[in-house]
């Protein structure tokens, strides 16, 4: 294994590691509350530059979620440039993993799943989630839980929860994340959700149609949607495509859905509702952070189902502050470091 260690600003370590013809990055971004955890996301990036772009984005995104869900764990993210978790590839990662000793604890994320860890941890003692005996492992359902009672508390805060008409919801991604969401906007007995959904594989749509009664989201429903929840891939709202984003809430799972932290202004300027996605998406965590401290379900339970008050509490503050959710939310976070 070829290891280089890059010299990033603003980060306390980062590294290159290479095999014969596919790379990975592991950035710690921040240790001041603890050994930096987050997950190992693993696909196929046009180039290195690219994946180290994105692993250095995670990774501070992961200081601010540890820090802002409580938890004493630093930022820290690994991505591997690579189609699938081969075992080899796995071991690979493992390996890699174990060479920080500890001061990155890796988690499954996109591309890679709780058993694909099973086989990293073969190789390094550092695997925080493994779904060992009677550990819940997968993190995605609680992560859905969270986000499902941020839109509830969004809802509420924009006095819609009482609306005639039932709130359309477009939830973009249709994964482990997006699928849970929909599952439980589907059963929700708060109130009754209109839901549309997409994805790039059309089966998923066609299982949520016949599921949960969706309707495949197109973009010439836009208009209608109150609620959208980015579920799928980073960076969806951007500059060159900020006009044509209307929904009164955008509140969904997905790391990194703005291009820069200056759109949140623009949305807040136009009435929009953005809700700070490492607040939102922080269940997953909350729960591997457990499992790593020693598995309290209740505990993880009442900690995600606060993403919500926590998440209105933002609000409530930014409006005080006459400043974003965002940035109320960034200043919550950096208020927990040391
Ligand atoms: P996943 O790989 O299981 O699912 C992603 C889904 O999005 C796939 O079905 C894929 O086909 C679909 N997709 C990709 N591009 C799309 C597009 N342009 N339009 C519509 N659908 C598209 O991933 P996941 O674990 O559900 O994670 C989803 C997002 O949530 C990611 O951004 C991830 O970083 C973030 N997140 C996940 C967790 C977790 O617990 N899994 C925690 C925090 C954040």
């Amino acid at each position: 294994m070829f290891i280089e260690r890059l010299d990033v600003t603003g980060y306390e370590e980062v590294y290159h590691f290479a095999d014969t013809d596919f790379s990975a990055f592991i950035a710690i971004h921040n240790t001041r509350l603890g050994p930096a955890l987050g997950g190992c996301r693993m696909k196929p990036y046009e180039s290195d530059d690219q994946a180290l772009r994105d692993v250095l984005l995670l990774a501070k995104g992961m200081t601010l979620k540890n820090s802002l869900a409580g938890l004493d764990y630093g930022g820290g993210k690994m991505v591997v440039n690579a189609p699938d978790p081969t075992r080899d590839r796995m071991h690979f990662v493992g390996e890699a993993v174990e060479t920080l000793q500890g001061r990155y604890l890796t988690a499954d994320d996109v591309g890679t799943t709780i058993d694909d860890m099973k086989v990293a941890a073969q190789r390094t003692r550092y695997v925080a989630t493994q779904g060992a005996d009677a550990l819940p492992g997968d993190p995605s359902p609680w992560t859905a839980l969270g986000v499902f009672q941020c839109i509830l508390a969004a809802v509420a805060y924009r006095n819609m929860q009482n609306a005639p008409t039932d709130l359309k919801i477009w939830v973009q991604g249709l994964g482990k994340v997006g699928w849970g969401l929909t599952e439980r906007l589907a059963n929700s007995r708060r109130r009754f959700f209109d839901l549309y959904v997409s994805d790039l594989l059309p089966d998923r749509v066609a299982a949520a149609r016949t599921t949960f009664g969706a309707t495949e989201y197109t973009p010439d429903k836009a208009a209608q949607i109150h609620v959208y929840a980015p579920c799928a891939m980073g960076q969806v709202i951007r500059d060159d495509n900020i006009d044509d984003i209307r929904f009164p809430i955008i509140c969904g799972g997905a790391n990194n859905q703005l291009e820069t932290d200056e759109l949140a202004q623009t949305l807040h300027d136009r009435g929009i509702l953005y809700c700070p996605d490492f607040l939102v998406n922080a269940g997953g965590v909350i729960s591997a952070a457990s499992e790593i401290t020693g598995y309290d379900e209740g505990a993880v339970r009442q900690s995600v189902i606060d993403r919500g008050v926590c998440l209105t509490k933002t609000f409530k503050m930014a409006e005080h502050g006459n400043t974003t959710p965002l940035e109320m939310a960034k200043l919550l976070a950096h208020s927990r470091l040391p």
